[in-house]
């Protein structure tokens, strides 16, 4: 008989994938559906981006490129870190095919079979399938609402231990759009600092989505010294809207930054010059086009929280980054639809909510919250307030 690795039976597809497929399909038959379930900005790139991938393919070269990044964006990356307070050397940064890539490669290069990696829960849906791939085991820490999501000090001190490889810490968050005071940040890099062996990789791919006058604060700002074994992940794809471009970037130890160029030259190889140019000329132009964006989440934000404080049944805490809310829904669980169906999991409620009112939010379950939905509010105004209109509808009929 053929077979296939044993390590694939562990993994799960993506559910934000699997949504955005179901929708499609409906899609299809014509069917008038609101998405609220896809995590991309919803805005293009300046023009001037355009006009660098442009530039970078008139002067195509057709030969294989550096393994670790072309120059020019290992450079943009260099300043951006730097305007964001980071001194990284060029040896010092890989540029990667996405975010999702660096985390692949890292987590490839350092856990293995019996390591544990841990991370707060709720999660973004592939930190445990990456973990799994690496043959490691993914350890989740639950941070309910009564903390806004999002993990104390204590639960990280409790969740570590000498089977623990590495922690990914995600601010703000996917799915829940919290964002972590200098406070919260600092009593977590107090505990990592107790934990010398562990790997930290700090997910900073919504660092610029941060509203309601809050700031960005960093593990390293907090503890310089966490630097030797810390990596920085960020990507285009959220604030410059270009997720379909496909570049992200670690930096940390160069010894470990070599390997990752390694197991690229094995893998990837390079990735395209174009794209590139584009993602540095992303970097190094002037992030003011992004405010007028970020005045429409919050305007959005604001209005779908006023919207589910007003239904009665959703508990959710307003968060500042990103550009997701991530309310409770237990209130509705047992209950039943208008197709007669009962609501027994947030997978039966998005499906139900999908059938019967045309719109598609995630479902908690797979970044670790079974009693909760993601809703996206990166999307025009007018095509939120009908999906929050239609939520309001599905969960009057539940009876
Ligand atoms: N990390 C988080 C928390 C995310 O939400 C995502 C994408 O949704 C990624 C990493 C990967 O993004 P990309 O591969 O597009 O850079």
């Amino acid at each position: 008989m053929l077979t296939t690795a044993a390590r694939m039976a562990a993994i799960k597809p993506s559910a934000t994938a699997a949504v955005a497929a179901k929708v499609k399909q409906l899609k299809a038959q014509n069917r008038d559906i609101i998405s609220l379930s896809i995590g991309v900005p919803g805005f293009l790139p300046p023009d001037y981006v355009y006009e660098a991938a442009q530039k970078a393919l008139e002067n195509d070269s057709g030969n294989y490129l550096p393994v670790r990044g072309l120059p020019v964006l290992i450079n943009a990356y260099q300043q951006r870190l730097a305007a964001d307070g980071f001194e990284y050397k060029p040896e010092e940064i890989c540029i990667t095919m996405g975010g999702k890539n660096a985390l692949y490669n890292l987590l490839q290069i350092l856990t293995e079979q019996g390591d544990d990696v841990v991370f707060p829960a709720p999660y973004w849906v592939s930190y445990p399938e990456i973990a799994l791939l690496a043959g490691a085991r993914p350890v989740a820490v639950y941070a309910g609402t009564k903390t806004d999501y999002k993990v104390t000090a204590e639960q990280l001190d409790k969740a570590i231990n000498s089977g623990t490889k590495a922690f990914i810490f995600n601010n703000p968050c996917n799915p829940t759009g919290a964002v972590y005071t200098k406070q919260e940040v600092a009593a977590l890099a107090e505990v990592l600092k107790k934990h010398p062996k562990v790997w930290i990789i700090s997910d900073d791919i919504y660092d610029k989505l941060i509203y309601d006058g809050q700031a960005f604060h960093h593990l390293l700002h907090v503890a310089p010294e966490l630097r030797e074994r810390l990596f920085i992940i960020q990507s285009v794809s959220k604030t410059y809207g270009m997720p379909g471009w496909r570049i992200g970037m670690a930096a940390g130890p160069a010894e470990v930054i070599q390997k990752m160029e390694m197991l690229v030259s094995q893998s990837l190889m390079n990735i395209p010059a174009s794209t590139q140019a584009g993602a540095a000329a992303a970097l190094t132009g002037p992030l003011d086009f992004l405010a007028s964006y970020k005045q429409q989440f919050v305007r959005n934000r604001d209005y779908v929280l006023k919207e589910l404080y007003d239904i009665p049944g959703f508990v959710c805490p307003r968060t500042s980054g990103a550009f997701y809310l991530f309310p409770q829904i237990k209130t509705f669980i047992g209950k039943k639809a208008k197709s007669g169906k009962t609501l027994m999991t947030d997978v039966d409620f998005c499906e139900e909510l999908l059938e019967e009112q045309g719109v598609a939010l995630v479902p908690g379950s797979p970044s670790g919250d079974s009693w909760a939905v993601r809703i996206s509010y990166a999307t025009e105004h007018a095509t939120l307030v009908e999906a929050i209109k239609r939520l309001r509808t599905f969960v009057q009929n539940l009876s």
